[in-house]
């Protein structure tokens, strides 16, 4: 499936100051950016009304990198997926495998938090994807297949349509060592094909991304692959070539 539509991330982690965002969001504005690409900046969440203040071009959205199942209330440190709306952003990152792996989130918690924050109106980036050990005892199907089952089971085949999933193995995160295009592509198309089995038909419209090292040089490379339907972006959504990025597709 080629899709008309496409999508870059950029997933900040906790990295960021006022002064620096303030310098991406500008060369973002700045930039010649094409109408059918979204591009969607996540920044750490202190800063993301600051951040959805700076921003001038609606091509680019605003997102959270984690959210909590709950509207509100005793649940100190959380973030509401209504407060993240409150302040001007309407994407959430969840399922990402450094709070798989790091706070230990299960895959049915993040289930509940696409399911909660879907609900709330806010659209989710959810991340799925293998280690090291797990490619090499050839488990990457299974493992994206396990991730994507419980979200299944959590909310109706037509939430699929606020849904982007971010396909990165996690060897490729922040190593430089990205997946080749064909590798990409061929998990990408066996993604959407579960999909398509679990959810019918609207599987054809969900945007599959590649996340893990993605960079200005490499990103080309994905560009005729029809299932790569764009980039979840960390290290290099710092830096100027993250518009490299987002235009690479052209
Ligand atoms: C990420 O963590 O979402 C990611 C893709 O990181 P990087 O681009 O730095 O590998």
């Amino acid at each position: 499936t080629v899709l008309d539509s496409w999508n870059n991330d950029g997933n900040f982690k906790m990295n960021g100051s006022k002064a620096s965002i303030q310098t991406i969001v500008e060369n973002l504005n700045s930039a010649d950016l094409p109408s059918n690409v979204e591009v969607v900046l996540c920044p750490p969440a202190p800063y993301l009304g600051y951040t959805a203040d700076l921003n001038k071009q609606k091509i680019i959205s605003v997102g959270a990198q984690n959210c909590y199942i709950k509207e509100s209330g005793a649940y100190t440190g959380e973030i509401s997926p209504l407060e993240i709306k409150d302040v001007g952003a309407d994407w959430v990152i969840l399922g990402h495998s450094e709070r798989r792996t790091i706070l230990n989130e299960s895959d049915e918690f993040v289930a509940e938090k696409v399911a909660f924050a879907l609900e709330k109106g806010i659209k989710v980036i959810l991340c799925i994807g293998e280690s090291i050990d797990e490619k090499k005892a050839g488990k990457t199907l299974d493992v994206c297949k396990r991730e994507l089952s419980a979200v299944i089971k959590s909310v109706s085949n037509d939430s699929w349509k606020d849904i982007v999933v971010a396909y990165e193995p996690i060897w490729a995160i922040g190593t430089g060592l990205a997946a080749t295009s064909q590798d990409a592509q061929d998990i990408h198309s066996e993604i959407r094909s579960y999909l398509k089995s679990e959810i019918g038909e609207i599987a054809d419209s969900v945007r599959i991304l590649y996340g893990g090292s993605a960079n200005g040089k490499n990103a080309p490379e994905f560009k005729d692959k029809p299932d790569v339907d764009g980039f979840l972006v960390g290290g290099a959504s710092l830096k100027p070539e993250f518009v490299s990025i987002i235009t690479s597709r052209q």
